[in-house]
């Protein structure tokens, strides 16, 4: 896994920033947006980054 610049989704009221977030991973191109958008960052995201999942 890795932390990397946060991106986030138009659609989506939380933002990501780990590689390994499968609901970051899955957001669609033209929803795609860098940065945090101002949103909190997301449960799985923070999850991976605290070793709970790999
Ligand atoms: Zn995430």
């Amino acid at each position: 896994m890795a932390v990397v610049s946060p991106w986030h989704s138009i659609k989506s009221g939380v933002h990501h920033n780990n590689t390994s977030c499968n609901t970051g991973n899955n957001i669609e191109r033209e929803n795609y947006r860098a940065g945090t958008g101002g949103k909190p960052l997301c449960d799985e995201c923070k999850k991976v980054a605290s070793g709970v999942r790999r």
